[in-house]
């Protein structure tokens, strides 16, 4: 293959005859029988093959041109036409027969707009015409009829030699795979259309295996070189504190916990994902994991993606561990109290039998300014936050620390399976008992009114309310809103109720003593942009009305939703929306059906796709040819099972 050629289909990302083969048709045309043209209607999509009987460029006014050529299979005529590209003209000539493929834009004569256009070449008949034929996605100076005669050759010459390495692990299996070879030449050639699906299906196995194996190499490697900290314990911090939370862990947490204690105890570091909803109450099983590392003699770090969660952990941890004499510091970009020694324990000469520290922070933590002796063990909380440079960053502060990373983006099944395919998986699968439930209703702005006198009337009650706009500042535009020009409006609205105003550019003491204000109940209502999306736990808080909710993304939106129904009061969320697009409001739809966060996150996936979903930093994923996360659910399982077994 000459260089140009080479380079042009490295553009493809194909650069050896193995990637040839892995680039499979975007579609099939069934050249067996092309379609009639006689009774194609407007808006059909169809292949049509005939003789050219006329062809040429038209000059328009303003410099513009047509080429058209008009084809007659022996029922009608068909007119394709090209605007500018009037070099086209060279390639199609009156007599050649060509195969087109196009949506009929008019009846009247029937014609075709930019067809995908092929002349049949007398000798290549067997490869272009008389079949299903594979079409490619081509690229500038890559021919169709080109690419597939090299890939005729490259499946009759090398897929054809294949030993597939899989042919003893599928030997017993249920279902009837393709051998490889076959695979790859039914996915290019095949004998009809049936027969593409089983052999797609065997590639995408092929795929997801082979990112299993992957996947299990790394984890071997990781598990044969690395010695863990050891973290047995012995309950003495553990137990007391179980004890005193004023409230029983659910199973779900038990056996989280469960998994944490088996994994620290372990001879190889502890990589383990912990997956649950809002409010099923990880923090508790990650409090227990910081004291097991610390009676265990390490310090344990708790990393935040929000100044705002990092000082709710603050707090939280503080009042959970105090008591057990453990120190819990706060390090953030604006505030740090690590350095600071405190002088009761100096005075005390305590500061040398103390245990180990606490350290919750943001991404503060990763910078290298940060150091902490002894780290055991690093949490990472909604870890969808993170990339996973950060995940690294954080994990080199120690020798190889266990590590725990929360989410409480349900994971599709397909990607959890991937995706985190590194790590352990638990996952708490219940709330814990006594929530009131959530409601949720999708309004217009007609009728905020009414909104507003509910929300009035749980104040009243002796609840709180997060009202949530999607702008800091109107940008001029106006039809969005924004929480710094609304503020007095919803003061007015909520009078005599005090109001807190929060969103990202208020400075941290700021952002502070409006949560505490909220916290302590002073302030009834929370005007926020989606700051508060993350982890704030305030249980007293029970309505939140978002506007412009159509703004939001699905799995936002439920993270938002996730703020209220702490507590044991029926909570109630509005959402407001006008002049939603089509797919917003089915994103409202969708959530005014639903409070599951797993069918939530399946169908975020589907509208968005895995890279959106789980931030393109993080997602580190294959791109795979054949394999579709969304639907292959079953063969992604199957290549899980098969690797297990056979790998
Ligand atoms: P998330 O999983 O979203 O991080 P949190 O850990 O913030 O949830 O927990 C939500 C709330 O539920 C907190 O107020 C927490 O104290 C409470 N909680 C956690 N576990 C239980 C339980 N087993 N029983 C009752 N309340 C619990
Ligand atoms: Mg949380």
């Amino acid at each position: 293959m000459g260089g140009e050629r080479a380079s042009r289909l490295a553009k493809l990302g194909i650069r050896t005859i193995g990637d040839l083969l892995w680039h499979g048709p975007k579609r099939y045309e069934d050249r067996n029988q092309p379609h009639e043209i006689k009774r194609l209607a407007k808006g059909d999509i169809a292949t049509v093959a005939g003789p050219i009987v006329a062809s040429g460029v038209k000059r328009m006014r303003g410099g513009r041109s047509l080429f058209e050529f008009i084809i007659d299979d022996g029922t009608a005529r068909l007119h394709c036409r090209w605007w500018n590209m009037p070099y086209m003209n060279r390639y199609y000539k009156t007599g050649d027969t060509v195969h087109v493929h196009g949506k009929l834009s008019s009846e009247k004569p029937r014609s075709m707009d930019h067809p995908e256009a092929e002349v049949a070449e007398e000798g290549e008949e067997f490869i272009h015409l008389k079949r299903v034929v594979p079409v490619y996605r081509l690229t500038e100076g890559i021919k169709q009829r080109w690419l597939r005669a090299v890939m005729w050759r490259a499946v009759e010459g090398y897929a054809g030699q294949m030993i597939d390495e899989r042919e003893s692990w599928l030997a017993g299996d249920d279902s009837h795979w393709l051998p490889l070879p076959d695979a790859f030449k039914a996915v290019h050639f095949p004998e009809d259309l049936e027969q593409t699906e089983m052999a797609r299906e065997r590639l995408a196995l092929e795929e997801f295996i082979r990112f299993q194996i992957q996947i299990q190499e790394k984890r071997k490697r990781f598990r044969s070189t690395i010695q863990a900290l050891d973290c047995t314990g012995d309950d003495r911090l553990v137990k007391p504190f179980i004890e005193s939370l004023g409230f029983n862990l659910t199973g779900s947490q038990q056996r989280a916990w469960g998994d944490v204690s088996l994994d620290m105890a372990g001879s190889f570091p502890m990589r383990r994902l912990l997956q649950g909803d809002v409010g099923s109450g990880k923090t508790a099983v990650a409090a227990c994991a910081a004291l097991r590392a610390i009676e265990s003699g390490f310090s344990a770090v708790v990393l935040a993606p929000t100044e705002i969660l990092a000082e709710q952990h603050y707090r939280v941890f503080g009042n959970w561990f105090s008591p057990l004499g453990i120190t819990v510091h706060l390090h953030t970009g604006s505030k740090k109290t690590l350095g600071e020694i405190d002088p009761a324990q100096r005075e005390l000469g305590m500061d040398d039998e103390a245990l180990p520290p606490v350290v919750v922070g943001t991404h503060a933590l990763v910078e290298e300014g940060f150091a902490l002796e002894n780290i055991g063990l690093a949490i990472i909380d909604e870890q969808h936050k993170f990339g996973v440079e950060q995940r690294k960053k954080l994990v080199k502060k120690g020798r190889y620390p266990h590590v725990l990373v929360m989410t409480a983006t349900p994971i599709p099944r397909t990607l959890g399976l991937t995706v985190y395919g590194d790590l352990d998986c638990s996952v708490i699968d219940e709330l814990p008992p006594g929530r009131g439930r959530v409601r949720t209703f999708v309004r217009t702005p007609e009728s905020l009114p009414k909104v507003w006198g509910f929300i009035r009337e749980k104040i009243a009650e002796g609840r709180q309310a997060y009202i949530v706009y999607p702008r800091v500042d109107d940008q001029g535009s106006g039809n969005l809103k924004a929480v710094n020009q609304e503020f007095e409006a919803v003061q007015e609205q909520l009078a005599p109720h005090i109001v807190g105003l929060m969103h990202g550019r208020l400075k941290s003491d700021e952002k502070e003593s409006v949560i505490g204000g909220f916290l302590s109940g002073e302030i009834k209502a929370l005007l926020s942009t989606s700051v508060i999306e993350v982890g704030v736990d305030i249980p007293n808080a029970t309505v939140m009305l978002i506007e412009n909710a159509d703004r939001f993304g699905l799995a936002q939106l439920h993270q938002l939703r996730g703020r209220i129904g702490r507590g044991t009061h029926e909570s109630f969320c509005i959402l407001v929306a006008e002049d939603a697009t089509e797919e917003g409001q089915h994103r409202l739809a969708v959530m005014e059906k639903s409070s599951d966060g797993f069918e939530l996150a399946e169908e975020d996936l589907r509208q968005r796709g895995p890279g959106e979903l789980l931030g393109q930093a993080q997602s580190g994923l294959p791109d795979f040819k054949f394999g579709n996360l969304i639907e292959d659910w079953r063969l992604i399982q199957k290549a899980r099972e098969l690797v297990a077994r056979h790998g």
